[in-house]
């Protein structure tokens, strides 16, 4: 087995701004079992190839993993059947909290079997206290809870759309300029009670900073004031890939619409469950909520 490691460093200010911790995503390459090998490593993304077929991304919990195979090869992974393009190319997300080991089974037209164990590496996740949100939030009215249950609900449906696109393939682009003030996974304390796990990269700047596209996508939705996550927007960018941005002050764009890598699609703010103006940005697969961090160039401003 050969081994490879890279490190992220992820630079982040709580949310609150008093702390400055570095979190270290040591994404040591734990691949295989079977017939999986390493070949090249730029950044984070690790390329792993074997006959059958190469897959590239971390081989870390909230990971996405772009994969190749041949075309006409069905692939399930852990005994479930995947989407595959007629090209031979797929994708597959790990979660959070995702079991480290995985079965990956090609079986090619020629119905022969291959499988791969895909070894995924346990992350530590970092605690975060975030002050200041406000009884209406904390305390929900019984009007609020139901609201809450229909915006996450348009937020599942948007979701659940699937195209046979293959926008996620491209290297992704940061969608905002700002000090990353909050990271993936943490486990979250609001006003002192223990909450859900952030899921996104908070990106803290002035509110109206432009949100761009972080690759080229389909707009599934926006709803400029979801009860938690405030001016809501969703880019799908295939394969079960999407991309979330909360907290939106206006959005640029409306469901349907094509945007392109790079496109000014909404500006930031502070709307929803939020202690400043800021772009929080989440990942699916599927429902696995993964890392963008981990598409992404390291960040340099
Ligand atoms: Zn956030």
């Amino acid at each position: 087995m050969q081994k490879m490691i890279s490190a992220i460093f992820v630079v982040s200010l709580a949310i609150c701004g008093q702390s400055l911790a570095v979190e270290n995503l040591d994404t040591k390459n734990l691949a295989t079992e079977n017939q999986v090998n390493n070949v090249s490593n730029q950044s984070t993304l690790v390329t792993h190839f074997s006959e059958q077929l190469s897959l590239t991304g971390a081989l870390t919990q909230g990971a996405l993993l772009r994969g190749q195979a041949k075309s006409g090869d069905v692939i399930t992974l852990n005994g479930r059947v995947i989407k595959v393009a007629k090209n031979g190319e797929f994708v597959i997300g790990f979660g959070r909290d995702a079991k480290l080991r995985h079965h990956l089974v090609v079986i090619s037209t020629d119905k022969k079997t291959v499988k791969f164990t895909i070894s995924l590496l346990k992350r530590d996740y970092k605690i975060q206290r975030v002050n200041g949100i406000s009884k209406k939030i904390t305390h929900p009215n019984a009007k609020n809870v139901a609201r809450s249950r229909l915006d996450a609900k348009q937020v599942r449906a948007a979701r659940a759309i699937f195209t046979e696109q293959l926008h996620f393939k491209q290297q992704f682009i940061w969608p905002a300029k700002g000090i990353i003030s909050g990271v993936y996974g943490s486990q979250r304390y609001y006003n002192g009670k223990p909450g859900r796990p952030h899921y996104g990269v908070d990106m803290a700047g002035p509110r109206g900073t432009d949100v761009v596209a972080p690759a080229d996508g389909i707009v599934r939705l926006f709803v400029p004031d979801m009860f938690y996550s405030g001016g809501t927007l969703i880019i799908d960018h295939g394969m079960g890939v999407s991309s979330t941005f909360l907290h939106l002050s206006s959005g640029l764009v409306k469901a349907g619409d094509v945007v392109k890598k790079g496109q000014l699609i909404a500006k930031t703010g502070t709307t929803g469950r939020s202690t400043g103006p800021h772009l929080d940005w989440r990942m699916n697969w599927l429902n696995q909520r993964i890392d963008p961090a981990l598409l992404l160039p390291v960040r340099t401003k």
